[in-house]
Order: C-alpha cells, then sequence, then structure tokens
C-alpha cells in the first residue's frame, strides 16, 4: 500500500531529525503530499495512527498540504500549476503538460518537546 511506504519514509525522517536534536515527543507534523500523488489522506492517517503507536510520535498531530502539481506546457513553454495530470495547459489551452513536480511527499516541519 501506497500510504505505508509514505509513512516508512516520514518515520525515517523523523527518526533522522532525532539524531540532530533531542526531543522525548513528537506533538505536531507537517507534510505537502502532492495532488498528483495518488495517496487517500484518510488511509495516510491511520497508517500513521498505526505505525506510530508505542513509539515518541504517537498521539502526533498529522497535517497534510495538498499543493497543486506543477507541469510545463510542451507547447507554449509555461510553468503552471494544475490539479490533474490530464489538464491542458490553463496559459495558452491547447498544450499537453509535462509534470514536473506534486506527486511527492515533503516533510514540512515539526512541533517536538
Ligand atoms: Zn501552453
Amino acid at each position: 500500500m501506497h500510504e505505508i511506504s509514505i509513512c516508512n519514509a516520514l518515520l525515517d525522517r523523523i527518526e533522522a531529525e532525532r539524531n540532530t536534536r533531542t526531543f522525548s515527543r513528537v506533538r505536531r507534523v507537517r507534510i505537502e503530499i502532492g495532488q498528483f500523488s495518488c495517496v487517500e489522506p484518510d488511509a495516510l492517517r491511520y497508517a500513521f495512527e498505526l505505525m506510530t503507536r508505542g513509539s515518541l510520535i504517537e498521539g502526533a498531530t498529522l497535517e497534510l498540504d495538498r499543493p497543486p502539481g506543477r507541469a510545463t506546457c510542451l507547447a507554449c513553454g509555461a510553468e503552471v500549476e494544475v490539479a490533474s495530470r490530464t489538464d491542458l495547459c490553463p496559459a495558452c489551452r491547447t498544450g499537453a503538460l509535462r509534470v514536473t513536480g506534486g506527486d511527492g511527499m515533503r516533510f514540512v516541519e515539526m512541533e517536538v518537546s
């Protein structure tokens, strides 16, 4: 399941953070999941809840940002934000788009204590 691997990547990231500073609890985690990414936010929250149970992350709030996808128009070269991979270029209305971002997970910040 896609949500599990995203969650694993997130937990790795938090673990790496622990090597740079000391904290005993994670209160809140904020990540970005691009709109092109086929992730079910509810499934991701559920996976996060299960996978952090019994750890110092248990009970942390998971905040999800869904930034729009980014793409370059193959016809006019415009760099645009789009909600769907199959959209036509909003600038020239004709061109097909090449996706350049918005399909991954990005760790934004977290609050610890
Ligand atoms: Zn265009």
